[in-house]
């Protein structure tokens, strides 16, 4: 723990301008020399480097690939001192030490090892650039035993810093020239929930055309950006959208994203268009293996051709949706999913027209994360003149936004 200090000590001098890139659990084995009273902020490194005049001398330095980590090690001719440093490119190790040894060549998870002077006079720093995100699983100096000299040793794994648990951190941005101590531990707020909004179709899938000419997929993504910034603006929720461009997203990679952001809800927009034009109205769709409907099942059947359209085989087996709602019921998802769909329902603004029986269910491709509550709502028929004019302007599109909010809000228990 003296190595903790010692480095917090150091990073005490520090000013201004430094991001936390990195949180990484550190242990500290090594026995640092002692530090001075009389100095107080010195590090150990500077306060015993007047006891002790001749520098550490790092004598190899070596990767080793371990499959889930990679290794770094430097043979050092005596115990120093050490500050890991997130960069941009990987991660970096500052010491007071002089290198004797040649660099090790990539390995592992490091593309490369490159050496530039460090922040402070006599310290060096050794800059691991590495082929993508990684986390410090260790960083400890090992005492010389076995007639081996002290070594530094540092285990790299793939993937992203800040999931450590009562660590510090003390990190610069690659071109610093100062040091910073961690970031003072706040408590840990609960994240706020996170709506992934689902603007149907895009890109070369132009869903339903309306009697007017335009295409599901513009009146989809401008819903979906209208209750997006209607969202943030109560600034009770995190956003994020499956695409907010006219882009072709495969229908499976809607609620793989859903899962990859933590989604606590999500919304799929549509407007459907049928071949009887006096049909209209809003409905509401929940997961099902078998539709509660005809027309249900007509309507998944529609919207799971999305792939299609770019030659994608995207077939919904029952069994795939049996097996995904047997997780949904053991994780609540489709109680929560159809809680979220009534609410939606008495949400409405009275103006917004509403099929007969408008809960609704069927095997929807994009209903499938298992542990995402999920709806997918038909907004109105693009294929009925009045629903069709109303899903193309302003004032409904704010509308629709609204009553949406005032679900996710009831919902969320706001
Ligand atoms: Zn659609």
């Amino acid at each position: 723990m003296a190595q903790i200090g010692a480095i917090q000590a150091l990073a005490a001098r520090s000013v201004s301008k430094v991001r936390v890139l990195l949180t990484a659990a550190l242990l500290c084995l090594a026995a640092p020399p002692p530090v001075t009273a009389q100095t107080p902020v010195q590090t150990a490194s500077v306060a015993s480097a007047r006891v002790m005049p001749e520098a550490t001398r790092i004598a190899a330095a070596r990767l080793g690939d371990h499959g889930d980590k990679t290794r770094f090690v430097l043979e050092l001719t005596r115990d120093a001192p050490f500050t890991i440093l997130a960069e941009a490119t990987g991660v970096a190790v500052e010491m007071e030490a002089a290198l004797d040894a040649a660099l090790p060549p990539a390995k592992g998870l490091v593309r490369a090892v490159s050496v530039r002077p460090g922040v402070r006079a006599g310290h060096l720093r050794l800059v691991l650039t590495t082929t993508g995100p990684v986390r410090v699983l260790l960083a400890e100096v090992i005492p010389p035993r076995d007639g081996m000299p002290p070594r530094f040793v540092m285990d790299l794994a793939a993937g992203q810093s800040g999931s450590g648990t009562g660590g510090f951190s003390v990190l610069t941005p690659a071109s610093a020239s100062t040091l910073k101590p961690p970031v003072p531990k706040e408590k840990p707020k609960p994240p706020l929930p996170m709506i992934v909004i689902d603007p149907g179709h895009g890109g070369q899938d132009p869903g339903a055309i309306a009697v007017g000419g335009a295409f599901e997929k513009d009146i989809t993504l401008a819903m979906a950006k209208e209750l997006r910034r209607q969202l943030l603006a109560t600034g009770r929720y995190r956003v994020a959208l499956t695409r907010d461009r006219d882009v072709f997203i495969p229908l499976r990679d809607r609620p793989a994203l859903a899962r990859t952001k933590g989604a606590d809800l999500f919304i799929s927009l549509h407007a459907d268009s049928i071949t009887s034009r006096q049909v209209r109205g809003l409905s509401i769709y929940t997961l099902s293996e078998k539709a509660s409907d005809r027309e249900a099942e007509m309507l998944a059947q529609r919207e799971n051709q999305s792939d299609a359209i770019v030659g994608m085989d995207l077939s919904v087996q029952s069994a795939d949706i049996a097996s995904i709602l047997i997780g949904m019921s053991q994780r609540d998802t489709l109680n929560q999913s159809r809680r979220f769909a009534s609410l939606l329902l008495k949400s409405l603004d009275p103006s917004i027209a509403v099929l007969p029986g408008p809960l609704r269910s069927a095997g929807f491709a994009v209903l499938t994360a298992p542990d995402v509550p999920a709806v997918l709502v038909e907004m109105g028929y693009l294929s009925h003149s009045q629903d069709a004019k109303l899903l193309g302007s302003d004032a409904h599109r704010k509308r629709m936004a609204g009553s949406l909010l005032r679900a996710v809000d009831g919902y969320f228990g706001r």
